[in-house]
């Protein structure tokens, strides 16, 4: 099975590469969802794509916005633009985009995005008889769902979400970004108010607020859980899944390389020895160590009735804030012994960090003799990015990310 990255920016692009991915899914600035993200111009989506492929990894390119008639005047000449930087595939969720796909760029495969919500067989055989060579299935279907598709329409390729946060409306199709806050979660800018506290007032008495309580802790019945289907590898092989999606393109590049990492030890491991895998107390405990709200299998084990909040975050309302990310290893200075590094968050000296490399296990180092750019020596970096040698006895890899030990 192919473990696919999201790719929010060149650098989490490459991050998602070398930490394991088999494929990455990225968009342009203009007809890809995700308005957030950085996303890529041409320059750098070309420039990613050749990095993937000299690593061996796919690219995918999101066209996924639910065009207007406004939106298709420029669209033939960008997917042609698409087929000359090498995209592998484009993703699309408007039958109208699929139709110009088809007619401007016709060898280009055509992955059907979540967006479209194909929940059955019958919808999956109506895109495959027009041409998509994969499917990107809606979140809301459970394995055995999956298997039937599969079972009906073996030729056809199954991407699943298998990590990351989830919508508590089909894939965006919710108005409550769009009313509150004027983002729209179909053009992917959804502000998550779902997730937001929400107090009751009467129109006569402004600024008495009301609270709402579902129970003591407070009200939590939008906030969904994060996605998490690690332990399911097996099942989600077993149903015929050729492709594991980690959401998460507004994410960082920490979060990228980290669930990334893991996904691929843990497919690695089940790809080795399918009978005997099993999951890993460390693989876990690593994906908690990530900033996510608590995790759900959400759909794919099927509904629960024994438990109504199994898929609601009753503990609160955010993710978390990732302060355990410092630094990013940018080289290895051989003559000095020393690594390059570029700090993220602030750390000083006297702790311990903790390296994780691209490849291989992790290890933890005391900050000590720490040197600006100049040489000069420094106790803690007072810029946000500010760049910073660190003496170190033996080579560590590029991309290594730097966390707090
Ligand atoms: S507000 Fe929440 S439910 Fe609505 S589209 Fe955004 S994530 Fe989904």
């Amino acid at each position: 099975m192919e473990l696919l990255a999201p790719a929010g920016s060149l650098e989490k692009l490459k991050a998602a590469v070398l930490f394991g991915a088999d494929a990455v899914y990225l968009a342009g600035k203009t007809y890809g969802l995700r308005a957030f993200s950085d996303n890529f111009d041409l320059e750098e989506m070309k420039e990613g794509i050749a990095f993937a492929h000299g690593h061996g990894a796919k690219a995918y390119v999101t066209v996924n916005i639910y065009a207007r008639n406004q939106d298709l005047a420029g669209l033939p000449d960008y997917l042609k633009e698409l087929a000359e930087v090498q995209a592998d595939s484009v993703v699309v969720s408007d039958p109208g985009v699929f139709r110009l796909v088809r007619q401007t760029i016709p060898g280009m495969p055509v992955h059907i995005s979540t967006q479209a919500n194909t929940t059955n067989w019958q919808a999956a055989a109506f895109w495959q008889e027009l041409g998509a060579s994969r499917v990107v299935l809606a979140r809301e279907l459970a394995a055995g769902d999956i298997l039937t598709i599969h079972q009906q329409l073996p030729q056809l390729e199954l991407e699943v979400f298998v990590h990351g946060a989830m919508c508590m409306s089909y894939s965006g199709r919710c108005l409550i970004s769009n009313y509150l806050t004027g983002r729209d979660a179909n053009q992917g800018a959804c502000a998550q108010p779902c997730r937001w506290n929400y107090r009751l007032v009467e129109e006569k008495r402004p600024g008495e607020y009301y609270p709402l309580l579902e129970d003591e802790r407070g009200s939590y019945i939008f906030n969904s859980k994060d996605l998490c289907l690690l332990e399911q590898i097996p099942l989600l092989h077993q149903a015929g899944v050729c492709s594991l999606k980690v959401e998460g393109r507004m994410k960082s590049v920490h979060y990228v390389a980290s669930v990334i990492k893991i996904y691929r030890e843990a497919l690695d491991a089940y790809a080795a020895d399918p009978e005997n895998w099993q999951i890993r107390r460390e693989w876990l405990q690593e994906l908690d160590r990530i900033s996510h709200r608590e995790y759900t299998t959400g759909f794919f084990l099927g509904d629960d009735p024994g438990s109504q909040d199994a898929k609601i975050n009753l503990g609160d309302n955010t993710s978390g804030k990732n302060h355990d990310f410092l630094g990013l290893v940018l080289d290895y200075d051989w003559e000095q012994k020393r690594v390059l590094l570029e700090q993220r968050n602030r750390f000083q000296e006297g702790d311990l960090l903790e390296f994780v490399p691209p490849q291989g296990p992790s290890f933890t180092v005391n900050v000590a003799g720490m040197t600006d750019e100049e040489g000069n020596p420094v106790t803690a970096a007072p810029h946000p990015q500010q760049r910073l040698y660190l003496p170190f006895s033996s080579a560590v890899a590029p991309w290594t990310m730097i966390r707090r030990g």
